[in-house]
Protein backbone atom coordinates (compact mmCIF):
# COMPACT_ATOMS: atom_id res chain seq x y z
CA UNK A 1 0.00 0.00 0.00
CA UNK A 2 2.97 2.33 0.67
CA UNK A 3 6.44 1.89 0.74
CA UNK A 4 8.01 4.41 3.00
CA UNK A 5 8.66 2.67 6.45
CA UNK A 6 6.14 4.87 8.93
CA UNK A 7 7.55 5.79 12.60
CA UNK A 8 3.83 4.80 13.90
CA UNK A 9 3.60 1.77 16.76
CA UNK A 10 0.07 2.43 16.77
CA UNK A 11 -3.16 2.07 14.50
CA UNK A 12 -4.79 5.42 15.20
CA UNK A 13 -7.44 6.74 12.47
CA UNK A 14 -8.09 10.39 11.55
CA UNK A 15 -10.45 10.51 14.06
CA UNK A 16 -8.38 10.21 16.56
CA UNK A 17 -9.74 6.56 16.96
CA UNK A 18 -6.97 3.96 18.44
CA UNK A 19 -7.76 0.38 17.09
CA UNK A 20 -7.35 -2.30 19.93
CA UNK A 21 -9.65 -4.95 18.88
CA UNK A 22 -9.20 -7.08 15.83
CA UNK A 23 -11.72 -9.31 14.53
CA UNK A 24 -10.50 -12.25 12.37
CA UNK A 25 -12.73 -14.85 10.27
CA UNK A 26 -11.32 -18.18 10.36
CA UNK A 27 -13.74 -19.72 7.79
CA UNK A 28 -16.92 -18.10 6.12
CA UNK A 29 -18.66 -21.58 6.04
CA UNK A 30 -20.49 -23.13 8.87
CA UNK A 31 -22.39 -26.27 10.25
CA UNK A 32 -25.58 -24.14 11.10
CA UNK A 33 -28.00 -22.04 8.50
CA UNK A 34 -29.44 -19.14 10.54
CA UNK A 35 -32.47 -17.55 8.52
CA UNK A 36 -30.62 -14.11 9.66
CA UNK A 37 -27.05 -14.59 8.72
CA UNK A 38 -27.22 -16.58 5.66
CA UNK A 39 -28.89 -17.24 2.60
CA UNK A 40 -30.21 -20.87 1.99
CA UNK A 41 -27.93 -21.48 -1.14
CA UNK A 42 -25.23 -19.63 0.50
CA UNK A 43 -21.50 -19.54 -2.08
CA UNK A 44 -18.41 -20.08 -0.40
CA UNK A 45 -14.79 -19.03 -0.45
CA UNK A 46 -12.62 -22.18 -2.15
CA UNK A 47 -10.74 -22.75 0.25
CA UNK A 48 -7.83 -21.97 -1.43
CA UNK A 49 -8.49 -18.21 -1.21
CA UNK A 50 -8.73 -18.68 2.80
CA UNK A 51 -5.75 -17.24 4.42
CA UNK A 52 -3.71 -20.25 5.97
CA UNK A 53 -3.16 -20.99 10.23
CA UNK A 54 0.31 -20.03 9.50
CA UNK A 55 -0.92 -16.62 7.88
CA UNK A 56 -3.56 -15.89 10.48
CA UNK A 57 -0.93 -15.83 12.81
CA UNK A 58 1.33 -13.82 11.24
CA UNK A 59 -1.26 -11.10 10.80
CA UNK A 60 -2.71 -11.37 14.49
CA UNK A 61 1.21 -10.91 15.59
CA UNK A 62 1.55 -7.96 13.66
CA UNK A 63 -1.83 -6.59 14.70
CA UNK A 64 -0.77 -7.16 18.97
CA UNK A 65 2.54 -5.58 17.92
CA UNK A 66 1.13 -2.40 16.99
CA UNK A 67 -1.33 -2.36 19.81
CA UNK A 68 -4.13 -4.75 19.47
CA UNK A 69 -4.75 -5.96 22.65
CA UNK A 70 -8.01 -7.93 22.14
CA UNK A 71 -8.72 -10.55 19.23
CA UNK A 72 -11.74 -12.25 18.82
CA UNK A 73 -12.07 -15.47 16.46
CA UNK A 74 -15.29 -15.83 14.66
CA UNK A 75 -16.37 -16.63 11.09
CA UNK A 76 -18.93 -18.41 9.91
CA UNK A 77 -18.55 -21.32 12.33
CA UNK A 78 -14.85 -20.75 13.57
CA UNK A 79 -14.14 -24.22 15.03
CA UNK A 80 -15.37 -26.18 11.88
CA UNK A 81 -12.07 -24.74 10.01
CA UNK A 82 -9.59 -27.66 10.78
CA UNK A 83 -6.44 -26.99 12.69
CA UNK A 84 -8.10 -23.81 14.07
CA UNK A 85 -6.51 -24.46 17.48
CA UNK A 86 -3.09 -23.77 16.32
CA UNK A 87 -4.28 -20.20 16.00
CA UNK A 88 -5.57 -19.92 19.29
CA UNK A 89 -2.30 -21.18 20.40
CA UNK A 90 -0.12 -19.06 19.13
CA UNK A 91 -2.09 -16.09 19.53
CA UNK A 92 -2.36 -17.33 23.43
CA UNK A 93 1.07 -16.60 24.16
CA UNK A 94 1.17 -13.28 22.53
CA UNK A 95 2.73 -10.65 24.95
CA UNK A 96 -0.05 -7.65 24.73
CA UNK A 97 -2.87 -9.40 23.53
CA UNK A 98 -4.94 -9.69 26.79
CA UNK A 99 -7.72 -10.85 25.71
CA UNK A 100 -8.44 -14.15 23.31
CA UNK A 101 -11.82 -14.55 22.68
CA UNK A 102 -14.43 -16.76 20.52
CA UNK A 103 -17.35 -16.32 18.92
CA UNK A 104 -19.00 -19.77 18.19
CA UNK A 105 -22.35 -21.44 17.75
CA UNK A 106 -21.56 -23.71 20.42
CA UNK A 107 -22.00 -27.40 18.31
CA UNK A 108 -18.71 -28.27 18.82
CA UNK A 109 -17.37 -26.83 22.18
CA UNK A 110 -17.72 -30.35 23.72
CA UNK A 111 -14.77 -31.51 22.45
CA UNK A 112 -12.91 -27.53 22.40
CA UNK A 113 -13.63 -26.53 25.56
CA UNK A 114 -10.91 -27.50 27.93
CA UNK A 115 -8.07 -27.25 24.57
CA UNK A 116 -9.19 -23.95 24.26
CA UNK A 117 -8.62 -22.71 27.66
CA UNK A 118 -5.63 -24.69 27.73
CA UNK A 119 -4.72 -21.99 24.74
CA UNK A 120 -5.40 -19.19 26.65
CA UNK A 121 -8.92 -18.93 25.23
CA UNK A 122 -10.01 -15.57 28.20
CA UNK A 123 -13.36 -15.29 26.98
CA UNK A 124 -16.30 -17.29 24.95
CA UNK A 125 -19.13 -16.15 23.58
CA UNK A 126 -21.96 -18.77 22.15
CA UNK A 127 -25.09 -17.87 20.05
CA UNK A 128 -28.36 -19.16 21.09
CA UNK A 129 -31.61 -17.63 20.09
CA UNK A 130 -33.95 -20.20 21.33
CA UNK A 131 -34.49 -23.00 24.35
CA UNK A 132 -36.94 -24.94 22.17
CA UNK A 133 -35.77 -27.72 19.84
CA UNK A 134 -37.99 -27.27 17.42
CA UNK A 135 -37.56 -23.67 17.32
CA UNK A 136 -33.23 -23.76 16.96
CA UNK A 137 -34.15 -26.23 14.15
CA UNK A 138 -36.42 -23.58 12.17
CA UNK A 139 -34.00 -20.98 13.24
CA UNK A 140 -30.90 -22.78 12.16
CA UNK A 141 -32.58 -24.56 8.94
CA UNK A 142 -31.92 -27.87 10.44
CA UNK A 143 -29.29 -27.51 13.97
CA UNK A 144 -29.81 -29.77 16.51
CA UNK A 145 -30.10 -27.89 20.04
CA UNK A 146 -28.74 -30.50 22.31
CA UNK A 147 -25.08 -29.85 20.76
CA UNK A 148 -24.98 -25.91 21.42
CA UNK A 149 -26.67 -26.91 25.01
CA UNK A 150 -23.75 -29.25 25.37
CA UNK A 151 -21.35 -26.73 24.16
CA UNK A 152 -22.61 -24.54 27.05
CA UNK A 153 -21.91 -26.88 29.67
CA UNK A 154 -18.37 -27.94 28.52
CA UNK A 155 -17.69 -24.05 28.46
CA UNK A 156 -19.10 -23.28 31.94
CA UNK A 157 -16.73 -26.46 33.28
CA UNK A 158 -13.58 -25.14 31.76
CA UNK A 159 -13.97 -22.62 33.67
CA UNK A 160 -13.71 -19.09 31.65
CA UNK A 161 -13.44 -16.05 32.94
CA UNK A 162 -16.50 -15.25 31.10
CA UNK A 163 -19.45 -16.70 29.11
CA UNK A 164 -21.97 -15.13 27.30
CA UNK A 165 -25.14 -15.94 24.97
CA UNK A 166 -25.15 -13.85 21.91
CA UNK A 167 -29.06 -13.84 21.28
CA UNK A 168 -30.99 -12.28 17.74
CA UNK A 169 -34.44 -11.34 19.10
CA UNK A 170 -36.94 -11.40 15.96
CA UNK A 171 -40.48 -10.57 16.33
CA UNK A 172 -42.62 -12.94 15.81
CA UNK A 173 -40.58 -15.63 16.37
CA UNK A 174 -38.37 -15.48 19.34
CA UNK A 175 -39.33 -12.29 21.40
CA UNK A 176 -41.97 -14.76 23.71
CA UNK A 177 -38.58 -15.77 25.21
CA UNK A 178 -36.86 -13.15 26.35
CA UNK A 179 -37.64 -13.91 29.86
CA UNK A 180 -37.04 -17.55 29.75
CA UNK A 181 -33.58 -16.79 28.47
CA UNK A 182 -33.19 -14.83 31.26
CA UNK A 183 -34.16 -17.38 33.67
CA UNK A 184 -31.64 -19.84 31.51
CA UNK A 185 -28.47 -17.08 32.29
CA UNK A 186 -29.36 -16.42 35.19
CA UNK A 187 -29.32 -20.23 36.74
CA UNK A 188 -25.87 -20.90 35.28
CA UNK A 189 -24.20 -17.61 36.34
CA UNK A 190 -23.52 -16.13 32.69
CA UNK A 191 -23.87 -12.96 30.84
CA UNK A 192 -26.50 -12.69 27.68
CA UNK A 193 -26.21 -9.55 24.98
CA UNK A 194 -29.13 -9.18 22.72
CA UNK A 195 -28.47 -7.96 19.47
CA UNK A 196 -30.51 -6.16 17.42
CA UNK A 197 -30.53 -7.73 13.69
CA UNK A 198 -28.18 -5.82 11.25
CA UNK A 199 -29.36 -6.04 6.96
CA UNK A 200 -26.33 -7.46 6.10
CA UNK A 201 -27.01 -9.34 2.75
CA UNK A 202 -29.99 -10.34 1.51
CA UNK A 203 -31.69 -13.27 2.72
CA UNK A 204 -35.47 -14.64 1.41
CA UNK A 205 -36.89 -16.11 4.59
CA UNK A 206 -38.19 -12.80 6.36
CA UNK A 207 -38.32 -8.91 5.75
CA UNK A 208 -36.02 -7.46 8.09
CA UNK A 209 -38.28 -4.72 8.80
CA UNK A 210 -41.37 -6.75 9.70
CA UNK A 211 -38.86 -8.44 11.93
CA UNK A 212 -37.16 -6.02 14.31
CA UNK A 213 -37.30 -5.98 17.61
CA UNK A 214 -35.68 -3.09 19.58
CA UNK A 215 -33.23 -2.94 22.45
CA UNK A 216 -35.72 -0.82 24.26
CA UNK A 217 -38.07 -3.00 23.75
CA UNK A 218 -36.63 -6.24 24.99
CA UNK A 219 -35.57 -4.10 28.26
CA UNK A 220 -38.72 -3.16 28.87
CA UNK A 221 -39.93 -6.74 28.64
CA UNK A 222 -37.20 -7.90 30.98
CA UNK A 223 -37.95 -4.92 33.52
CA UNK A 224 -41.34 -6.89 34.10
CA UNK A 225 -39.96 -9.15 35.69
CA UNK A 226 -36.71 -7.70 36.53
CA UNK A 227 -34.09 -5.35 37.95
CA UNK A 228 -31.63 -3.83 35.71
CA UNK A 229 -29.02 -2.07 36.89
CA UNK A 230 -26.73 0.03 34.58
CA UNK A 231 -23.43 -1.29 34.35
CA UNK A 232 -20.02 0.62 33.93
CA UNK A 233 -18.34 -2.48 32.54
CA UNK A 234 -16.76 -2.78 29.35
CA UNK A 235 -15.77 -5.39 27.23
CA UNK A 236 -14.39 -3.58 24.13
CA UNK A 237 -17.34 -4.11 22.15
CA UNK A 238 -20.29 -2.27 21.33
CA UNK A 239 -22.82 -3.85 24.25
CA UNK A 240 -24.25 -1.66 27.25
CA UNK A 241 -24.23 -3.77 30.12
CA UNK A 242 -26.75 -4.10 33.12
CA UNK A 243 -26.57 -5.97 35.80
CA UNK A 244 -29.24 -8.22 36.50
CA UNK A 245 -31.39 -8.60 39.63
CA UNK A 246 -27.64 -7.69 41.49
CA UNK A 247 -26.34 -10.85 40.89
CA UNK A 248 -24.03 -12.30 38.86
CA UNK A 249 -25.29 -12.29 35.21
CA UNK A 250 -25.41 -9.45 33.23
CA UNK A 251 -27.54 -8.32 30.19
CA UNK A 252 -25.75 -6.80 27.32
CA UNK A 253 -27.30 -4.60 24.48
CA UNK A 254 -26.15 -4.43 20.92
CA UNK A 255 -28.56 -1.90 19.11
CA UNK A 256 -26.77 -0.82 15.50
CA UNK A 257 -30.32 0.78 15.06
CA UNK A 258 -31.47 2.51 17.78
CA UNK A 259 -27.99 3.43 19.46
CA UNK A 260 -25.24 4.31 16.98
CA UNK A 261 -21.65 2.81 18.66
CA UNK A 262 -19.41 4.50 15.60
CA UNK A 263 -17.70 7.36 18.01
CA UNK A 264 -16.19 5.07 20.19
CA UNK A 265 -15.50 2.20 17.58
CA UNK A 266 -11.77 0.13 18.11
CA UNK A 267 -12.02 -2.31 16.06
CA UNK A 268 -11.74 -4.04 12.38
CA UNK A 269 -12.89 -7.04 10.92
CA UNK A 270 -10.47 -9.72 8.83
CA UNK A 271 -12.61 -11.86 6.60
CA UNK A 272 -11.38 -15.79 6.04
CA UNK A 273 -9.98 -14.05 2.73
CA UNK A 274 -7.26 -11.87 4.26
CA UNK A 275 -9.63 -8.69 3.74
CA UNK A 276 -9.40 -5.94 6.85
CA UNK A 277 -12.58 -4.14 6.73
CA UNK A 278 -12.36 -1.25 8.62
CA UNK A 279 -15.96 -0.77 9.23
CA UNK A 280 -18.96 -3.69 9.84
CA UNK A 281 -21.12 -1.38 7.70
CA UNK A 282 -18.67 -0.47 4.98
CA UNK A 283 -17.12 -1.58 1.89
CA UNK A 284 -14.07 0.30 2.72
CA UNK A 285 -10.98 -2.56 2.79
CA UNK A 286 -7.42 -3.56 2.05
CA UNK A 287 -6.61 -6.72 0.72
CA UNK A 288 -3.80 -8.39 3.67
CA UNK A 289 -3.36 -11.70 2.01
CA UNK A 290 -1.78 -10.08 -1.45
CA UNK A 291 0.64 -8.50 0.80
CA UNK A 292 1.87 -11.67 3.44
CA UNK A 293 2.05 -13.76 0.44
CA UNK A 294 4.53 -11.17 -1.35
CA UNK A 295 6.21 -10.98 1.22
CA UNK A 296 6.41 -14.34 3.29
CA UNK A 297 9.49 -14.02 4.88
CA UNK A 298 9.52 -10.21 5.81
CA UNK A 299 6.12 -8.41 8.03
CA UNK A 300 7.46 -5.15 7.85
CA UNK A 301 5.12 -4.70 4.75
CA UNK A 302 2.07 -5.84 6.60
CA UNK A 303 2.98 -3.47 9.38
CA UNK A 304 2.66 -0.92 6.72
CA UNK A 305 -0.25 -1.72 5.39
CA UNK A 306 -2.06 -2.25 9.14
CA UNK A 307 -0.78 1.41 9.49
CA UNK A 308 -1.65 3.02 6.61
CA UNK A 309 -5.31 1.37 6.75
CA UNK A 310 -5.90 3.73 9.66
CA UNK A 311 -6.43 6.13 6.46
CA UNK A 312 -9.39 4.77 5.20
CA UNK A 313 -11.44 4.00 8.51
CA UNK A 314 -14.63 5.43 7.38
CA UNK A 315 -16.77 7.68 10.44
CA UNK A 316 -19.66 5.70 10.69
CA UNK A 317 -22.32 3.27 8.99
CA UNK A 318 -25.47 3.84 8.56
CA UNK A 319 -28.12 0.92 8.42
CA UNK A 320 -31.14 1.42 7.57
CA UNK A 321 -34.25 -1.34 7.85
CA UNK A 322 -36.15 0.44 5.21
CA UNK A 323 -34.06 0.43 2.27
CA UNK A 324 -32.31 -2.20 0.55
CA UNK A 325 -29.07 -3.69 1.90
CA UNK A 326 -26.01 -1.03 1.37
CA UNK A 327 -23.73 -4.49 2.96
CA UNK A 328 -24.09 -7.19 0.61
CA UNK A 329 -22.08 -9.91 2.77
CA UNK A 330 -23.82 -11.41 4.50
CA UNK A 331 -23.23 -11.44 8.67
CA UNK A 332 -20.92 -15.17 7.94
CA UNK A 333 -18.54 -13.98 5.15
CA UNK A 334 -17.57 -10.55 7.22
CA UNK A 335 -17.07 -12.47 10.36
CA UNK A 336 -19.56 -11.37 13.24
N1 LIG B 1 -20.96 -18.96 14.04
C1 LIG B 1 -20.62 -18.23 15.18
C2 LIG B 1 -21.84 -17.85 15.98
O1 LIG B 1 -22.95 -18.02 15.47
O2 LIG B 1 -21.68 -17.41 17.11
C3 LIG B 1 -19.81 -16.98 14.90
C4 LIG B 1 -20.19 -16.14 13.72
S1 LIG B 1 -21.79 -15.40 13.77
C5 LIG B 1 -21.83 -14.55 12.22
C6 LIG B 1 -21.53 -14.14 15.01
C7 LIG B 1 -22.76 -13.51 15.55
O3 LIG B 1 -23.38 -12.75 14.56
C8 LIG B 1 -23.78 -14.48 16.09
O4 LIG B 1 -24.06 -14.17 17.43
C9 LIG B 1 -25.00 -14.22 15.23
O5 LIG B 1 -26.18 -14.36 15.97
C10 LIG B 1 -24.77 -12.81 14.77
N2 LIG B 1 -25.42 -12.47 13.51
C11 LIG B 1 -25.39 -13.11 12.33
N3 LIG B 1 -26.10 -12.45 11.39
C12 LIG B 1 -26.59 -11.35 11.98
C13 LIG B 1 -27.40 -10.24 11.54
N4 LIG B 1 -27.83 -10.15 10.30
N5 LIG B 1 -27.69 -9.28 12.46
C14 LIG B 1 -27.23 -9.35 13.73
N6 LIG B 1 -26.47 -10.36 14.19
C15 LIG B 1 -26.15 -11.35 13.34
FE1 LIG C 1 -23.43 -20.02 11.34
FE2 LIG C 1 -23.08 -18.23 13.24
FE3 LIG C 1 -24.17 -17.50 10.90
FE4 LIG C 1 -25.56 -19.05 12.53
S1 LIG C 1 -24.89 -16.95 12.95
S2 LIG C 1 -25.27 -19.38 10.31
S3 LIG C 1 -24.02 -20.24 13.48
S4 LIG C 1 -22.12 -18.20 11.20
Amino acid sequence: MTSKTSNKTQLIDNFGRQVTYLRMSATDRCDLRCVYCMSEDMQFVPRAQLLTLEEMIRIGTAAVDLGVNKIRITGGEPLTRKGIIKVFQALGKLEGLDDLTLTTNGTQLARFAQPLKDAGVTRINISLDTLRADRFKELTRNGKIEKTLAGIDAAIKADFDAIKLNTVILKNRNEDEILDLIRFVEERHIDISFIEEMPLGVISEHDREESYYSSDQIKADIRQQHTLKRSQDKTGGPSRYYQLNNGASRVGFISPHSHNFCDTCNRVRLTAEGRLLLCLGNEHSIDLRHIVRANPLDDAPLREALIASMDIKPKGHEFSLTEQPVIFRHMNATGG
